[in-house]
């Protein structure tokens, strides 16, 4: 598929692998140590193993009656003792059964935990069993989700509510990091004005900004705001003398080859530009290359494209400079709700919403309309050369996936 890219432009999974591969020689090693309340976005800088057997002991998964199926022929059972999560049990007196709580541990000598919906207490007090009954059933065995000593996370892992939630299960306060990469964000051109000023002739609101600083913070970046760069070669020159110690600079606009693009001339006189025309669309040209020793990464000005640009290439890229292994969104595909009867030269990244099990359209695709992303739940990907009927499987990557 990838292979029908127009000659002399770069396919996304070649931009992509040398994206990688930049990013490898360029890794950010630094690591901290923080509680767990504040390593939400963060990386793992080394694995987690677990340090207990998870759950610890065997316990029950139902409110009911524990009791040793091999002595039990049948009968009903007197209770002999009452076990609330919490709390230690004694060991289960031969012949009788144990009240239970969910989460409470299994008394020695019980292999089963009966729920209560299936029992009658008799008069005397006694449990009558009143459906078959099976060995270990409603019983979580020590160590069912992890062993002492398993690796549970791997170094690279990107820590979100869940893998923070296990990471506390498992008796975990703080973890090693690696530390957050500082990103200087630049947004290149006369016409941009900050919101909160007038807008005067020619001028439109500065949107991109906002979109890189905070879906950046979102993955766990100090965002370095640069503001807006002039289309002017002394004053890009400065502003790029001014930013200090960062990892990456990432602007969005002025790639487009030609007068206007500053930002190349002062990467070309002090580090270096790399002009890349991408298969892509929206999102042609990007620049990529070093201000003296910090990568740069261009994204072209149009938001739609600035997001499927940072969206591809540039958020894999910062992920793997921390380690992160699985940088590609997941994908799935889906049934087509509209017919593509242009077949392109470039891979389209086509704003769709999943509605009644079909990817359906934004009425308009335009390279500067932010709000087809705002309304959809996800991109479809046309390949190069491909057409398609209404039906046909298409494939969707959910914004969710590239969103954190
Ligand atoms: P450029 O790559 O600078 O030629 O910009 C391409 C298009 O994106 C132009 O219509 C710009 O006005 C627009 N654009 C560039 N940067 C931004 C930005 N930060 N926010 C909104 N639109 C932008
Ligand atoms: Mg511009």
């Amino acid at each position: 598929m990838s292979g029908d890219a127009r000659p002399g432009l770069l396919s996304v999974e070649a931009a992509l692998a040398q994206l990688l591969a930049l990013a490898e020689q360029a890794p950010i090693l630094d690591r901290e140590t923080l509680p767990l309340a504040e390593a939400q976005g963060r990386v793992l800088a080394e694995p987690l193993v677990a340090g207990l057997d998870l759950p610890p002991w065997p316990n029950s998964a139902m409110d009911g009656y524990a009791l040793r199926l091999a002595d039990w022929q049948g009968e009903p059972l007197r209770v002999s003792q009452r076990i609330l999560a919490g709390q230690a049990p004694e060991p289960l007196e031969p012949g009788s059964c144990a009240r239970i709580f969910t989460g409470a541990p299994l008394p020695e000598g019980a292999d089963c935990v009966e729920m209560q919906e299936n029992t009658e207490v008799l008069a005397d007090g006694r449990v009558r069993f009143l459906a078959p009954l099976k060995a270990g059933q409603n019983v979580r065995p020590r160590g069912q989700e992890a062993r002492l000593g398993e690796q549970v996370l791997d170094a690279g892992t990107r820590l979100g509510p869940v893998q923070l939630g296990l990471c506390a299960s498992l008796g975990a306060a703080r973890l090693v990091v690696r530390r957050r990469p500082r990103v200087a964000v630049l947004s290149t051109g006369d016409e941009l004005v900050e919101p909160g000023q007038p807008l005067g002739p020619g001028q439109i609101y500065n949107s991109n900004r906002r979109l890189l600083g905070s879906w950046l913070e979102r993955l766990g970046c100090t965002v370095v705001d640069a503001g807006i760069l002039p289309d002017d070669l002394a004053r890009t020159r400065a502003r790029l003398a001014e930013l200090g110690d960062v990892d990456l600079i990432l602007s969005s606009g002025g790639v487009s080859v030609g007068e206007a693009d500053f930002l190349g001339k002062v990467l070309r006189e002090e580090g270096e530009l790399m002009l890349w025309k991408l298969a892509i669309k929206p999102g042609k040209p990007l620049t990529v290359g070093h201000y003296q020793s910090v990568p740069v990464i261009g994204l072209p000005g149009n938001p739609a494209s600035t997001l499927v640009t940072f969206a591809l290439l540039a958020r894999p890229y910062l992920l793997r400079r921390l380690g992160v292994a699985k940088v590609t969104p997941l994908r799935f595909p889906v049934p087509a709700g509209f017919a593509w009867n242009r077949a392109g030269s470039r891979r389209e990244y086509l704003r769709a919403r999943f509605e009644l099990g079909r990817a359906v359209l934004y009425p308009n695709q335009s390279s500067g309309v932010l709000r087809s992303v705002s309304w959809a739940d996800g991109l479809v990907e046309i390949p190069e050369g491909r057409t398609l009927v209404e039906g046909e499987p298409v494939d969707f990557i959910p914004l969710s996936e590239l969103l954190v």
